[in-house]
């Protein structure tokens, strides 16, 4: 992959910016240039598409034993969570006890910076949820 494409989608990931075919609605994360429904319909009809960030966990898992990276954080519930457009996302959910989440459960996203590759310059962006209505 060419490195300014790498950049742009980096970009895109970070502020949650997807794809929405202005022929049938559909919102897409990440972003596609042409919809897979529509097809040629949609050709130079998608438009950016900010997400909201709200969403519901699909499903969620504890971890124990985490990468070196995560460390301080040991344990830690990694969850999928399906946004209000059908976007799925999967990261780290903060603030809750491993008891009180379910599937259902109203969270809220966020993007944060997980950690910089200084040999490379690589940085690696991932998602943080945490409950909604508490
Ligand atoms: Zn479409």
């Amino acid at each position: 992959m060419p490195i300014p494409r790498f950049w742009r989608e980096i970009k895109q990931r970070y502020k949650g910016i997807g794809s929405r075919c202005e022929n049938c609605g559909k919102i897409y994360f990440p972003p596609r240039k042409i919809c897979p429904e529509c097809r040629r319909e949609s050709f130079q009809k998608m438009e950016e598409y900010e997400l909201e960030g709200k969403g519901e966990v699909v499903t969620y898992t504890k971890i124990n034993e985490p990468h070196p990276e995560f460390e301080m954080l040991s344990p830690y519930i990694m969850a999928i969570v399906e946004t209000e457009e059908g976007a799925r996302l999967t990261g780290h959910l903060v603030d809750a006890d491993i008891e009180d989440v379910e599937p259902g459960m109203k969270v809220e996203a966020t993007m944060r910076k997980l950690g910089e590759e200084s040999r490379d310059g690589l940085i690696y962006y991932g998602y943080k949820f945490w409950p909604l209505d508490r």
